[in-house]
């Protein structure tokens, strides 16, 4: 087939495509939901944060959390210190974004090297861990839902390097007698590498004993693990996420 034979070939079934469109023009389907128009926000540069994120650090201080007493900001992070720190405000289903980076000079290995952690309403951990050619038990390796799961791969940057969460979290839910309604669920991308797709937690995340749910309230805060080791933080923001406001207004129709 000569090239001037497959542009006609092909504009002929496009037209032929269009037409079939235009046969359907007729007829629409309607959910019958109403929807609100979604709220318009600015993503702001890559990173971050969007207008609509709340942002937890920005490489100024650590007035937004409590027991950071002995972090040390410094040069636009945050270095680990004795304490974890626990943000003031608390959320609910939310989008997280960590930047963290472990210690350029290599020290310590397995769950020794860098160990930190992004917990999830103060309670469900993302490890963080530096897992560059540092092997360890893999449902406890850089980007595990601790003792649960571990990253669908190991996309982790060389020690020293700026390396990127983004977490998108739907808490448990319970219901008023404390009964278990709808576990977690996480996502997460690391360098934006999705290591963790829509996994369902068995409830927390200790090292000595199986998962378990408590009842908790639905929004909870955000924390960071100290664990002896270094490790950096920068450029932490939350938003939380809602779905747009709707009701459903008539039957779910064809309007011809
Ligand atoms: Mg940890």
């Amino acid at each position: 087939m000569t090239r001037t034979t497959l542009v006609a070939s092909l504009t002929v079934v496009g037209l032929l495509c269009l037409a079939a469109d235009a046969s359907l023009f007729g007829a629409e389907y309607l959910s019958g939901i109403q929807w609100s128009e979604p709220a318009v926000i600015d993503p702001g540069p890559p990173g971050g944060p969007p207008s609509d994120a709340v942002v937890l650090f920005d490489g100024k201080d650590m007035s937004k959390w409590d027991k950071a007493e002995k972090w040390i900001v410094k040069d636009g992070f945050v270095e680990a210190g004795p304490g974890a720190p626990v943000s003031k405000d608390v959320f609910g289903d939310c989008q997280v974004h960590v930047e963290w980076a472990s210690a350029e000079e290599i020290k310590g290995e397995g769950q020794g090297r860098s160990n930190s952690g992004v917990f999830l309403m103060g309670i469900y951990e993302v490890q963080v861990l530096d897992s560059f050619g540092n092997k360890t038990y893999f449902d406890g390796q850089c980007g595990a839902i601790y003792k649960q799961h571990p990253p669908l791969v190991n996309a982790c940057r060389k020690p020293g390097e700026w390396q990127t969460y983004d977490i998108i979290w739907k808490g448990p839910k319970f219901d008023a007698e404390g009964k278990l309604v709808s576990p977690a669920f996480i996502t997460v991308l690391h360098n934006g590498v999705v290591i963790q797709n829509h996994f369902q937690l068995e409830g927390d995340t200790p090292y000595h004993r199986a998962p378990e749910y408590k009842p908790h309230p639905d929004k909870g805060p955000i924390s960071l693990q100290y664990h002896g080791n270094p490790v950096r933080f920068r450029n932490i923001w939350v938003r939380e996420l809602q779905d747009v406001a709707h009701e459903r207004v008539a039957e779910p129709s064809i309007r011809k």
